[in-house]
């Protein structure tokens, strides 16, 4: 049990009562049988008239139950013999369950039932909570064990380590709950509760959780920053000459957004702490050019980076960008890619090993065990809510030696308000490039509904024969590649047979890389009029003469992905068009959420609407976060709680850092692992 319990994250009577409930149920009343009606749960109880073996497509065993207001059919699939001869008639049974119908009147199948003896206690006071349970452990033995944990805190009660803090910061005009008060409700709420409220997180208990998990949260990323100061890096000087033939290079020159955050990458590089920051700039803002100079500051030093990208497409873009940049100032640059023929890998393994390459750009290939770097002081990671804390913490062993660690640099499109930023990344320094190229024209968006899918595929045509190119993009469906991919080579043939002038390419998941390679370079040599794609070009493909893109089934879509989507055009001089086909009828929320993208192209405010609009969630959901630990809070729907929680948790690291560790413990699972990274 103790095993399983530690899937829970449980190892200690404390954590029990960490451990919240997912639902409720209401078994506070007992339902007279007359009264119930199909789709209701209900807890029941009465006496077994008739029980009896039935078989007829299948076994199963058939318990009429009265309790004098009327009687209701119990049936059991698989039980036991002796469970058979315990609903012998005149049994008195307790049952809960979800009443259905069935061939003869109303149902429970497989209810919970137990058998009721006379000294039987009432029904329970408060509604029974439902946990998150793991094979293994069944959801009773969990309930008993948290409520000898409730017994016990009446005796030991837990340190509240916040309440000082949190009596002079009220919320909302009212004094916080104590944390045993929270607890307590959690696990067992009265049977008028607001569970909704409490479930969603709005409830001040929940809330008085929250506050505690996002302090402990930052104090964990707060320690995890700690401990990397007090690691060690190689220090870089600031590269002056090979920077300045670099930007000479350049078909165009820096924006003033782009050298803030280069000057603060530089600073970082020049340390002998190592560099831990976030580069957040909206689709188009210029990240991988900011990257590439300190890759250039590091190959001057003589030292290796790795370049890390979620997919191989946008791998394989990296390393031409590299290529072109580094390679003329006499860096050498390759690429590593899973999909590479055994013979190419095997040589690029050997000039990683031997320091022959100095910039490696790659996917998760990166941190597999063959791959020895010779001498990695640089990590770079792009759209790093892809990959999780776990990876960036393989990477940055790899190029652990002789006491050093490298550098890293992550870069992010997801637009993160900054005291989010400042506790979802409270490990990480933080640089914006908050403002895009000059001359980029912000991107046209049109609402469309598919019955105009004719005069749109008209207008295909005439904009490709400009000369311009386009991208029609067949969004995930289903939440198989397959099918995704068969929607988008249906789609293909389509529009190959309405537009027969121009020539159009097809990339999807299920194409192997060195395909899809053909067809994006084919596609960026303009050999190639209309890309039809699935979302696999969602992040990060750049093709600036690529002026219009049209999205199917946008109302389907997160109207944070519909951005990235979106930033695939406006890349260039020319006015750009995104248009989102959907298919009516448009709910109104539905129309509202496409407008959003329609009056703005700005990611933050693309974000805070989707935010309103839908509540929280995806927008920075803990897989883009990396953050898994989380169990009650939502950093966004929390997101009014964050000043408070940094105020407090600095208050807490200045008066009382013996607190810190405990509480940390109480609420970060695997706490001790994160910590290193
Ligand atoms: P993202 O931040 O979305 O990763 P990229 O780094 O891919 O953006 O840059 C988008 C495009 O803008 C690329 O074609 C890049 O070469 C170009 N670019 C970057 N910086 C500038 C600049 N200062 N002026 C003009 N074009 C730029
Ligand atoms: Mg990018």
């Amino acid at each position: 049990m103790a095993e399983r319990l530690t899937k829970l994250g449980v190892r200690r009577i404390g954590d029990l009562l960490c451990l919240l409930p997912q639902r409720y149920e209401d078994r506070t009343t007992l339902k007279p049988i007359g009264s119930l009606v199909v789709g209701e749960t209900a807890l029941i109880e009465g006496v077994i008239e008739l029980s009896e073996l039935v078989i007829r497509r299948r076994r199963s065993l058939l318990c009429r139950l009265a309790d004098g207001t009327g009687a209701i059919t119990l049936r059991f699939f698989h039980f036991t013999r002796s469970q058979q001869q315990g609903f012998a008639r005149g049994t008195r049974l307790r049952c809960y369950g979800e009443v259905r119908s069935g061939p003869a009147g109303l149902e429970l199948v497989h209810p919970e039932h137990r058998i009721v003896r006379a000294e039987e206690p009432e029904p329970a006071e408060s509604l029974t909570p439902v946990y998150p349970t793991t094979e293994g452990l069944h959801q009773q033995t969990l309930r008993r064990l948290v409520e000898h944990a409730l017994a016990l805190l009446e005796r030991e009660p837990l340190i509240d380590f916040l309440e000082p803090l949190l009596a002079t910061r009220p919320h909302a005009g009212k004094a916080w709950p104590t944390l045993a008060d929270a607890l307590v409700y959690l696990h067992t709420p009265p049977r008028d509760a607001a569970t909704d409220l409490l479930l969603a997180g709005g409830h001040p208990c929940s809330r008085r959780i929250a506050i505690e998990e996002l302090i402990a949260q930052r104090l964990s990323l707060r320690q995890s920053a700690a401990v990397a100061r007090t690691e060690r890096a190689h220090p870089f000087p600031a590269a002056v000459a090979e920077l300045a033939k670099f930007r000479a290079g350049l078909p165009f020159t820096l924006t003033a957004a782009q050298q803030s955050a280069f000057a603060e990458v530089v600073a970082d590089l020049a340390a002998s702490v190592p560099m831990n920051r976030l580069l957040q700039g909206d689709v188009g803002s210029g990240k991988t050019v900011v990257a590439a100079m300190a890759a250039v500051i590091a190959a001057a030093a003589g030292f290796q980076t790795a370049v890390m990208a979620p997919t191989e497409l946008l791998a394989e873009q990296h390393f031409a960008s590299f290529d072109r940049w580094l390679t003329p100032l006499g860096v050498v640059v390759i690429p590593l890619l899973g999909s590479q023929p055994a013979r190419t890998r095997a040589s690029a393994l050997a000039a990683i090993a031997d320091g022959t390459a100095a910039v490696v750009v790659g996917t998760h290939a990166l941190f597999q065990e063959s791959v020895e770097f010779a001498k990695l002081a640089l990590v770079i990671v792009d759209e790093q809510h892809r990959f999780g804390v776990e990876q960036r913490l393989k990477l940055k062993q790899k190029g652990a030696q002789r006491e050093r660690v490298p550098h890293q640099l992550i870069m992010t499109a997801t637009p993160i308000p900054r005291t989010l930023a400042m506790t979802a990344y409270a490990d990480l320094d933080y640089s914006v490039i908050g403002e895009l190229p000059p001359g980029r024209q912000p991107v046209k968006t049109v609402v469309l509904a598919e019955q105009r899918r004719a005069e749109l595929v008209e207008r295909v045509a005439v904009h490709c024969a400009t000369g311009q190119q386009a991208y029609w993009v067949c969004p995930l469906i289903e939440e198989s590649e397959l099918i995704d991919s068969q929607a988008a080579t249906e789609l293909e043939a389509e529009l190959a047979a309405a537009l027969p002038q121009v020539r159009i390419g097809l990339v999807h998941g299920r194409m192997k890389s060195a395909e899809k390679d053909v067809v994006m370079r084919a596609f960026k040599s303009r050999a190639l009029d209309l890309l039809v794609a699935t979302t696999v070009i969602e992040v990060g493909v750049d093709v600036p003469n690529a002026t219009l893109m049209v999205v199917e089934n946008a109302e389907r879509m997160g109207l944070a992905q519909l951005h990235q989507l979106r930033g695939r055009v406006g890349r260039g001089h020319q006015a750009s068009t995104c248009v989102l086909l959907y298919k009516p009828p448009l709910s109104p929320l539905a129309r509202e959420r496409l407008n959003v993208l329609r009056a703005t192209n700005d990611g933050f405010e693309v974000a805070q609407k989707d935010l309103e609009l839908r509540g929280p969630g995806e927008v920075l959901g803990t897989r883009q976060t990396g953050i898994e630990q989380l169990r009650v809070a939502d950093l966004l729907r929390d997101a009014d709680l964050l000043p408070t929680v940094i105020e407090v948790s600095e208050q807490l690291l200045a008066t009382q850092p013996q607190a810190v560790a405990p509480l940390i413990r109480r609420w970060i699972r695997g706490a001790a692992e994160y910590a290193q990274v």
